[in-house]
């Protein structure tokens, strides 16, 4: 049997008295409304973990008035269910107050890499993710925690977080679900209209052309900018928001791209009412 549990002293009661006995344990943060992206970060944890806890908390602090806290779809039953069937033993759904009793007064930012791309569209974005994984790993102390390559900024920025800080926690990425037309799974799909879902796809198709480009030779960062900015241009419903080229390390944008560099395609683009993200990556061919 799952157990849910509410309150931040329960579960670290739960999870030191793991460790206690010698088991280890796995974090899966989310924001609920699961879907297979989800379930696969919590199959990959109970692979490797003797206690998997998934969170669900839709954290205000990483949206900006204006965004969409108050619509975000949550479906806490139905997340429940399908949680418990993918092997979660504990699920963890603090509230509002029980995360943050007092307005907060401390806030994590990573420099840098919080900067272009998501941190240029979403200024404060990734300083209420920092913070509030920050304060996950705090609760439920040493563990490995599992995020998505989906949001592959903000997988780096955990990254840095957790090292920076020297948290007892290793950060585990994983691949992106997909839909079978390509389309990167996201709570946000919902927002999409029928017309806008068949259009969906074309961020990724724009991510493996221009993957397929680098291999087959292309060296410059611009051409293949270009390229994706090409492919989501020609649909005239998305609105492209970024296309880089970037080392997969450091995030740095790459003009030239050196012969084994192992290099990540990011793009966004909004289409109608969310703003959609996806990603891939490619190793410069030798
Ligand atoms: P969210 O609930 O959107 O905040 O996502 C929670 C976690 O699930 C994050 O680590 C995401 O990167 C990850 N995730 C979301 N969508 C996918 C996906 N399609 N494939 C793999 N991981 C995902």
């Amino acid at each position: 049997m799952m157990q849910v549990i509410q309150t931040i002293s329960e579960l670290r009661g739960v999870l030191d008295a793991t460790r206690a006995r010698g088991g280890t344990v796995g974090l899966v943060p989310t924001m609920g409304y699961l879907h297979d992206g989800h379930l696969s970060l919590v199959g990959r944890a109970v692979e490797e973990c003797d206690v998997v806890t998934a969170t669900i908390f839709v954290n205000p602090l990483q949206f900006a008035a204006g965004e969409d806290l108050d619509a975000y779809p949550r479906d806490l039953e139905r997340d429940r269910a399908l949680a418990e069937r993918a092997g979660c033993d504990v699920l963890f759904t603090p509230s509002q107050t029980e995360m943050y009793p007092e307005p907060m007064r401390t806030e994590v930012t990573v420099a840098s890499l919080s900067a272009h791309m998501e941190g240029a569209a979403r200024p404060t974005h990734f300083a209420g993710v920092a913070t509030v994984v920050a304060k996950l790993f705090a609760i439920a102390g040493p563990c490995r925690a599992y995020f998505g390559e989906k949001d592959f900024q903000q997988l780096a920025v955990v990254r840095r977080m957790a090292s920076d800080l020297s948290f007892p926690v290793a950060v585990v990425g994983c691949p992106t679900v997909r839909e079978a037309d390509g389309l990167a799974m996201s709570s946000r799909n919902v927002y999409l209209t029928d017309d806008e879902r068949a259009v969906a796809p074309v961020l990724h198709r724009a991510l493996t052309a221009a993957a397929a480009a680098v291999e087959a030779g292309e060296r410059s960062g611009a051409a293949v900018r270009a390229q994706m900015t090409a492919t989501v241009a020609a649909e005239q419903r998305a609105d492209l928001d970024y296309a880089e080229v970037v080392d997969a390390a450091t995030l740095e944008p790459l003009d030239e791209l050196r012969p084994g560099a192992t290099v990540r395609l990011l793009v966004a683009a909004r289409l109608g009412r969310p703003r959609l993200l996806d990603n891939v990556g490619v190793t410069v061919p030798e």
